[in-house]
């Protein structure tokens, strides 16, 4: 796994009152949240995972890409790791967590990571269809909204190949 430092920081958004954050487990995180994509490839799902981590750096919760089995459109690995969370914590608000996910959130999981407060997200591949933070959209900086999230992009190349191979198939 091929994983690039600080320089492919695309954005550093304001943060409510959010301390800097260690980026020394990022590429352990995205790991997981690779694992999870997995599970979904398997499944015959878009093959897209995600965990939260919280702000003293452990897993809170992870899910994967679920909308074909569970005719849910709205089952985006975000959405699905965002509820378990909430049931973990007991509170719909993330404060000061971090949301790994494998692929660049789109424009409703970006709205849901605004609700439930996430501090930052990181992600290993862009999306050049419907990214919402930062490549088509920039959801995640909006003076429009009431809060923003830090964004930063960490590309992995295995996983950006095995995500262009699965669409190639599906064609
Ligand atoms: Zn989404």
């Amino acid at each position: 796994m091929r994983v690039k430092s600080n320089s492919s920081v695309i954005a550093f958004a304001k943060t409510d009152s959010v301390s800097p954050m260690t980026n020394l487990n990022d590429s352990h995180w995205l790991a997981l949240a690779i694992d999870e994509a997995e599970k979904a490839h398997a499944l015959g799902e878009v093959p897209v995972g995600a965990v939260l981590v919280s702000a003293e750096n452990t897993l809170i919760a992870s899910a994967h890409n679920q909308p074909i089995s569970t005719h849910n459109a709205t089952a985006h690995a975000e959405i699905e790791v965002l509820k378990q969370s909430g049931q973990v914590l007991g509170n719909y608000r993330l404060p000061n967590t971090t949301l790994y996910v494998t692929l660049e959130p789109c424009p409703m999981c970006a709205g849901a990571i605004i609700h439930a407060r996430v501090a930052r997200v990181v992600f290993a591949a862009r999306d050049f269809r419907t990214g919402a933070c930062g490549t088509v959209f920039k959801l995640h900086d909006s003076d429009r909204l009431n809060h923003r999230f830090q964004v930063d992009f960490i590309e992995n190349t295995d996983y950006i190949t095995r995500l262009r191979a699965f669409f190639r198939a599906r064609r």
